[in-house]
């Protein structure tokens, strides 16, 4: 059996889900779990109608709420001409709505999670309800009753082994039958029937985690892009789809920044050497890029620019040499959670190069400053290159400052000031 995921991207609008219709239609017959996100952006859009809630300011959280009901029946009108099947739509919408009428008491992570999973729930019922009007078979399940999480609302762990047990005793048998299932990404819920959320972006997460279970032969997530490529495209126009990678390359990647996968993803799938393809729905024609775990030869040039760099210049107070307080300094960021980017021992100073976190950054060099000389340079960008040539290192660095530099035999890293 196989496992589809498709972004928030490819269920954005009637003309994208028929797309993902007719790709389902495709493997009609065969057994297959489709994991879907939200519309669009429609997670950042409930971000906001919980934030509104959770000030207090009911009427502004209930309008935020009114528009992205409107966007959904929009698109579920114009996919399924005399609206047959809203109501599966109007009851999610009932949810939210009586949640938004109480008054908070609890955390805000708490109800931000039952405001936002409601996304999921909405994107894949237009789908399914979409998939039965154009009679291709299709079930839906609430993935609620498989992934069951801790209460670590906004980041919770799934117990694997219960869901485990759950896939076996729910999915199973239906894909034994050649059943296509419809599961919401991103969302999973508590023994107490909680909903909570995995995590930003947590829907490829939720993909590796059923293709694991299920043992499938193969992952594909389904983009709007061609694969994955060798650089943003909207900063290198020489950019190039990577026709192969392994799972080593997309973690080194991910590391530095490269907005390719959800670092999560690929442990569940490496357990089990899962293929996966990235490939794009506009044009199912396509190659795409797949993944696996073995050597790959050959790889072209990997650039990542990271934006918003700080460096923390650390110097000892009393010329000891800075690797005495490195063990303190590793405690730190481990207890503050962040992590370097970047790091360069000298006698008596450390540079410290981590991603700007505003408040957070303020608390590390304050922290630091109990064994250093502490100074802190602000809005740097590091680049990245792996399997790099020197021409493109010198190209790439020109008109810029070189604060810092580092290189193995395969990855060169550049701390970069702009002019
Ligand atoms: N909808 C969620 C998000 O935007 C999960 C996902 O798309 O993977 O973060
Ligand atoms: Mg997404």
């Amino acid at each position: 059996m196989q496992v589809f995921k498709f972004g928030g991207a490819s269920v954005n609008s009637t003309e994208r889900i028929q797309r993902v219709a007719s790709i389902l239609e495709g493997h009609k017959g065969q057994p297959l779990v489709v994991v879907i996100s939200a519309m669009g952006k429609t997670t950042n859009e409930l971000e906001k109608v919980a934030e509104a809630f959770y000030r207090g300011h009911a009427a502004e959280a209930l309008d935020l709420f009114e528009a992205i009901k409107r966007k959904h029946l929009d698109i579920y009108n114009a996919l399924i001409g005399d609206g047959r099947g809203q109501e599966y739509l109007v009851d999610l919408f009932t949810e939210v709505e009586w949640l938004l009428h109480d008054r908070p008491v609890r955390e805000y992570d708490y109800y931000y999670d039952q405001i936002v999973c409601i996304g999921e729930l909405l994107s894949t019922t237009i789908m399914h309800r979409y998939l039965d009007h154009a009679g291709i078979p299709a079930l839906w399940v609430d993935v609620r009753d498989i992934l069951r999480t801790d209460a670590g609302f906004r980041d919770a762990t799934v117990d694997l082994e219960y869901a485990a047990a759950e896939t076996k005793r729910l999915l199973t048998p239906l894909l034994e039958k050649g059943r296509t299932i419809i599961l919401q990404g991103f969302i999973g819920a508590t023994a107490e029937n909680e909903s909570t959320t995995l995590g930003r972006e947590g829907s490829d997460y939720t993909a590796a985690i059923f293709s694991n279970l299920l043992g499938a032969t193969s992952l594909t997530i389904w983009k709007d892009v061609e694969g994955v490529m060798n650089a943003d495209p909207k900063l290198f126009s020489e950019a190039q789809v990577i026709p192969e990678l392994n799972y080593t390359e997309v973690i080194e990647m991910a590391y530095y920044g490269a907005q390719v996968i959800h670092p999560k993803t690929i442990k569940p799938l490496q357990n089990k050497h899962i293929p996966m393809h990235v490939r794009c729905f506009l044009d199912p024609s396509l190659p795409g890029t797949l993944i696996h775990d073995q050597p790959v030869h050959s790889l072209p040039p990997v650039i990542v620019l990271k934006q918003h760099q700080v460096l923390l210049h650390l110097k000892s107070r009393d010329f000891s040499f800075a690797g005495a307080h490195a063990g303190a300094l590793y405690t730190l960021l481990k207890d503050l959670h962040v992590q370097p980017n970047l790091i360069q021992n000298g006698a008596i100073t450390i540079q410290l190069c981590v991603d700007d976190r505003g408040e957070r950054t303020e608390r590390l060099a304050q922290a630091a400053s109990a064994f250093f000389d502490v100074s802190v340079e602000r809005g740097l960008t590091l680049l990245t290159i792996r399997h790099y040539n020197t021409g493109l290192l010198e190209t790439l660095t020109e008109g810029a400052t070189r604060l810092l530099r580092q290189q193995t035999a395969e990855t060169v890293q550049v701390l970069l000031r702009k002019a």
